[in-house]
């Protein structure tokens, strides 16, 4: 009786611990792969889950913290929310695009497993799952912030999310192979390209048609750039610019209106911005080596 009892409480124990989105709700690329994921690995702050075995599956949620920890630091952000633990699916079909991840709400990360088993495999993946993981827990990050895409520009959300990818993963054994093949394609865009991504992913609903044209890869590298222009040309430092976007997330958790918040921030307003910006894209059109002075990507094209 006593067993029998003790086996209801610890199967109810097991069945209340299956999270939420086991029930439904989450949707998209989450929904499909989380579910038949197994937890494989727990440490203070990442809650790990897998479809096959991870070996050295400690040294996988060391590193995803610290492009966590690397997200939060640059941008000078402190808040009880940030250190609520996350989710994070390994998954070891290519059902992802390639080398791709993709997050859901505040807590929940999943990715394609292979550069995470590369990295403990010392298998050199060339920093692309890094700039992936750091610009994918940006989004977590500002999510749990309350500063999520509905209340920014969306090339600028995926633009934040880029400049600090490209900045973690540029610290990785041989990220420089990451960030140069991305040098190699921001280095050929027009004006006129430039101008397309910032109309073109400003809204939500505007991720579906980017989506569909193929634009996505400019739009947010486009974003990115943006982030990298600010640094070199107004700033010129990371950390006075990550902390003034560091600022703006504030703002925006304490319901600031984003362009306010801004124009109060970086001390122009965010037209007078991207003025500035599609110029500096259209003077530096067949010049890279100028384009990317003073940014991450210098000495790259
Ligand atoms: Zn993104």
């Amino acid at each position: 009786m006593i067993i029998c009892r003790l086996i209801i409480f610890v199967s109810v124990l097991l069945f209340s611990w299956q999270p939420a989105f086991a029930q439904s709700s989450e949707t998209g690329i989450v929904g499909q792969v989380l579910p038949h994921l197994p937890k494989i690995y727990q440490d203070n702050f990442v809650d790990l889950r897998s479809d096959i075995a991870i070996p050295s599956p400690s040294l996988i949620t060391t590193k995803i913290k610290d492009a966590y920890r690397f997200d939060q630091s640059m941008q000078n952000l402190n808040s009880k929310s940030l250190d609520e633990p996350i989710i994070v699916g390994l998954y070891s079909k290519n059902i992802l695009n390639k080398g791709g991840g993709n997050t859901s709400g505040k807590n929940i990360y999943v990715a394609n497993i292979q550069p995470f088993l590369n990295y403990v495999n010392g298998i050199e993946d060339r920093g692309f799952g890094w700039f992936v993981t750091a610009h994918e827990l940006e989004h977590l990050i500002m999510n749990r912030m309350n500063a999520p895409v509905a209340k920014v520009p969306v090339y600028l959300f995926e633009g934040i999310a880029c400049s600090l990818g490209y900045r973690f993963a540029i610290n990785m054994p041989e990220g420089y192979y990451c960030i140069h093949s991305i040098a190699v394609r921001l280095g050929d865009y027009s004006y006129k390209d430039a101008q397309s991504s910032l109309n073109n992913l400003r809204h939500v609903e505007d991720y579906a048609p980017a989506k569909q044209a193929g634009l996505m890869w400019q739009h947010e590298h486009i974003g990115g750039l943006f982030f990298e222009f600010l640094i070199a040309r107004i700033y010129r430092s990371p950390d006075a610019m990550f902390h003034a976007w560091g600022k703006v997330i504030e703002d925006l958790g304490n319901n600031v209106n984003f362009e306010v918040s801004f124009k109060n921030r970086f001390g122009m307003t965010l037209e007078q911005t991207e003025i500035a910006f599609l110029d500096y894209i259209r003077v530096t059109e067949n010049n890279p080596n100028a384009r990317f002075q003073g940014t991450v990507f210098q000495g790259h094209k």
